[in-house]
């Protein structure tokens, strides 16, 4: 028999009368005023690319998949082309697609030769009985399931080569990297039959000791995916994330909301989902002693963004269908 919780999810999840939800990032950093336009122009295009897959009755994970390679393709994030280099100087990527129906996940890291880490992760999720693969094994998995592998240096690009020499000969310092300082990608879909797909997507710190893997692609810290809770990716600093499972975190809240209320009470009418997004934020600054930032949707799909950043790149499609893009 089914619990009354699942009757009242089947009951939300009526295919006729559901409406989709897309909500995505671009990273939660320093980004500078000249920066601005690049991470509103990624943004926009991306929610119009997944945005249109929803509205045709396509699949969450098509919508998710399609807006994330938009973000890895643009050089004005930190995915896919134009990633931070390591220690090596060479790029090394991670990615994470989650679907909220099965909690079933697919995850790859420090991948070098994938142009577009989050077509491997949703390739782990959907062909792979494991979770998560690694570095060679991932791209061994990439080769025989129909993904290209690229020269690593396609994925390098003159500009961050220069902040990686420039770290190199001085220190790290986010003033070598040309308004380039983060820029993590993520999203969130519900498609009109109810599926909620959750994905992050990151080259990673700059200057990482080769092999590091950050929150991004770990499942519960940089991307969770509960049909019954809501969906979330993260960004920010990894090390900091991974300290207090943000994205799990998240999930749990939504799903109960009982340690809220006190501080609902206070904040006033604000959403559930805006409250958690904003109490897993003040968890990272208070515990982890770090910065970064959050999207979610809630099982209805409702969105919510917080960063504690001075910036943070990310749009959503409102429930009259416009999109709100930040900063
Ligand atoms: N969270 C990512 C990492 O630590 C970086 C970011 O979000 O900008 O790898």
């Amino acid at each position: 028999m089914m619990s009354p919780h699942i009757v009242r999810m089947a009951q939300k999840r009526n295919p006729k009368t559901l409406k989709p939800s897309l909500i995505v990032h671009g990273g939660a950093w320093n980004i500078p005023d000249e920066a601005v336009d690049d991470c509103r122009r990624g943004v926009r295009r991306a929610l119009e690319i997944g945005w249109e897959v929803l509205m045709g009755d396509g699949e969450a994970i098509d919508a998710v998949e399609a807006a994330i390679v938009s973000l890895e393709d643009d050089p004005t994030f930190d995915a896919g082309i134009g990633s931070h280099l390591n220690l090596d100087g060479r790029v090394q990527l991670d990615a994470i697609m989650m679907d909220g129906a099965t909690l079933k996940t697919g995850a790859v890291a420090a991948v070098e030769r994938v142009r577009n880490p989050i077509r491997l992760a949703r390739a782990v999720l959907e062909k792979s009985e494991h979770m998560m693969l690694v570095a060679s094994g991932a791209e061994k998995f990439a080769a025989a399931h129909g993904i290209n592998l690229v020269n690593p240096d396609e994925l390098i690009l003159e500009r961050e080569r220069t902040a990686w020499r420039r770290c190199l000969e001085d220190s790290h310092a986010a003033e070598h990297h040309l308004s380039h300082e983060m820029g993590t990608v993520g999203a969130v879909a519900i498609d009109t039959g109810g599926h909620m797909i959750a994905a992050t997507s990151t080259g990673g710190t700059c200057c990482k000791f080769p092999g590091r893997v950050g929150d991004s692609p770990l499942i519960g810290c940089g991307c969770y995916a509960d049909a019954e809770a809501g969906g979330v990716s993260c960004t920010g600093h990894g090390e900091g994330i991974m300290k207090i499972v943000m994205a799990k975190m998240a999930t749990d809240l939504l799903h109960d909301q009982r340690v809220l209320v006190h501080h609902r009470k206070k904040a006033g009418p604000q959403s559930l989902a805006q409250a958690v997004a904003d109490a897993c934020v003040r968890k990272l600054a208070h515990r982890a002693h770090t910065t970064g930032g959050l999207i979610l949707l809630d099982s209805d799909g409702l969105p919510a963004a917080a960063f504690n950043t001075p910036r943070m790149a990310y749009g959503f499609v409102e429930p009259e269908g416009t999109f709100k893009i930040a900063p």
